[in-house]
């Protein structure tokens, strides 16, 4: 596709590994890096080679894609809705169209799916077997499966193989089709260039989801399997978030809800139970809604509580530590107090294991100071009362030596605010290796050696291992 561009040459490296490959892993970029390295010693010293290391230490925190992390580091300003772009030609479309009529399907009409990925990425071909089922008996959806002879065929009444297609092709089948399904691979990225509901399911728990997500205001990212034990996101909660998404199209003023906390999308589905949704957002906050619209045609509202009745709101009683619910009552009484401390039951921090109660919000410890932090306040102390964190805010800057303490998975963190600010506002993915990732970026993008120090020893604190202890040494004296 890049190759349709002006002005950009494309070279290909055959000897690359490809997605067939056996052993399943590639390193593409070796080839073309010593190719570069070559051209820029022959070039009589007018060109340079600027090699870095484009993981940025923050970008967890900032919850960034990689695409967006990287345009960050070069400097590219890629604004809050940045999509891909697809340069499709009226032949895509033309070709696009005689498949549909070939075929019996209609623009629209029709579900594109896209199983073939990584083996640590798959879901599994019975699994999408069913799903084509699924689409085909409830919602009268026939599946366009856009994929390679490898996965073999698909023979089931609603299924049309489409395989060894072109780029192009994929890209003229997916702007015509009314609903995508698919996993962390190309086709997912390509979607996200059209208006079209999606749903991306990731599969291997390594790499945080929001990290490769797609891209669109219109997909939904199933990440059952980081909050499960289970190793795939369940047929049940693939098939409840098809119909949300399909509830939320023929409606054409419901989109994905936007986080209360953050105002990014609540993109990420956790959890189905049949009637309700269990959505969250890359910051943690989770929000329950029914599937289905209500009998008047709407979807419950986000903003339910309590702000279309400023009525009824009361003083504070700051004697006692408030809960989240009583400030999102109470907004106007909170803009008059400086001090707050707000209390954050841990029991509930588990997403996946509770009842789904439409309506309902479960806070998480980032979610609730990015909803402080849009109203002026800012943590400065936090301690544990059995089973809740007990969390000091106030509207001046938050003093020196301050010591912040919050969940990190089943761990604890012990920080600064600032560190945490910076580095570790992210902890509804707790993943204690990541921290140390952290330090890595840090180190070789050569921060200030005291924020790497104090950066380290919060990793080696959180997870004690030998890696954590080496990396202390290393933020310390650079060795790698
Ligand atoms: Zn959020």
């Amino acid at each position: 596709m890049v190759d349709r561009l002006e002005n950009v040459e494309i070279r290909w490296y055959p000897k690359a590994k490809d997605i067939l490959s056996k052993d399943g892993t590639n390193n593409p970029y070796d080839l073309a890096r010593e190719e570069v390295r070559n051209e820029i010693s022959g070039s009589n010293g007018d060109a340079f080679l600027a090699y870095a290391h484009f993981p940025m230490p923050d970008r967890h925190a900032r919850q960034e894609s990689t695409l967006e992390a990287t345009a960050r580091t070069i400097g590219l300003p890629l604004g809050k809705d940045v999509r891909p772009y697809l340069p499709l030609l009226p032949s895509d479309i033309q070709w696009a169209s005689n498949f549909l009529s070939e075929n019996n399907l209609k623009k629209d009409g029709y579900a594109v799916i896209a199983p073939l990925s990584w083996p640590n990425k798959m879901w599994g071909k019975s699994n999408f077997e069913s799903l084509i089922d699924h689409l085909y008996q409830n919602f009268g959806l026939r599946t366009v499966v856009a994929s390679y002879p490898a996965i073999g065929l698909f023979t089931n009444s609603g299924a049309v193989c489409a395989y060894d297609l072109s780029l192009g092709q994929l890209a003229g089948l997916l702007s015509l089709a009314g609903l995508y399904i698919g996993l962390d691979s190309g086709p997912s990225h390509m979607c996200a260039f059209f208006d079209v509901p999606m749903l991306v399911l990731y599969i291997e728990k390594k790499v945080i989801p929001f990290e490769v997500r797609t891209l669109s205001p219109h997909s939904l990212l199933v990440v059952e399997s980081f909050f499960s034990s289970a190793p795939y996101p369940s047929i049940e909660t693939v098939s409840d978030s098809v119909r949300f998404l399909l509830e939320m199209k023929s409606n054409k003023d419901e989109e994905i809800p936007e986080c209360l906390a953050c105002g990014r999308k609540m993109d990420h589905v956790v959890a189905t139970d049949g009637v309700n949704i269990r959505l969250m957002c890359s910051c943690g906050l989770v929000y329950d809604r029914i599937i289905r619209k209500t009998e008047s045609g709407k979807f419950r509202q986000i903003r339910n509580q309590g702000k279309e009745n400023p009525t009824t709101q009361k003083p504070l009683n700051l004697k006692h530590p408030l809960q989240i619910e009583d400030v999102l009552e109470n907004e106007e009484a909170l803009k008059q107090e400086n001090f707050v401390t707000l209390s954050l039951p841990l029991g509930h921090i588990d997403p996946k294991n509770s009842e789904i109660t439409p309506g309902n919000f479960i806070w998480g410890f980032d979610s609730l100071i990015y909803w402080m932090g849009k109203r002026g306040y800012l943590p400065f102390e936090s301690s544990w009362d059995q089973d809740k964190l007990l969390i000091k805010f106030s509207t001046s800057s938050y003093p020196e030596g301050d010591r912040l303490i919050f969940p990190w998975g089943k761990k604890k963190i012990v920080t600064s605010v600032s560190r945490y600010l910076h580095w570790y506002t992210f902890s509804r993915w707790s993943d204690p290796k990541i921290l140390v990732g952290i330090v890595k970026s840090m180190t070789e993008l050569n921060l200030s050696k005291k924020e790497r120090f104090a950066c380290s020893i919060d990793a080696f604190r959180t997870e004690p291992s030998l890696r954590s202890l080496r990396w202390i040494i290393k933020s310390l004296f650079r060795l790698d």
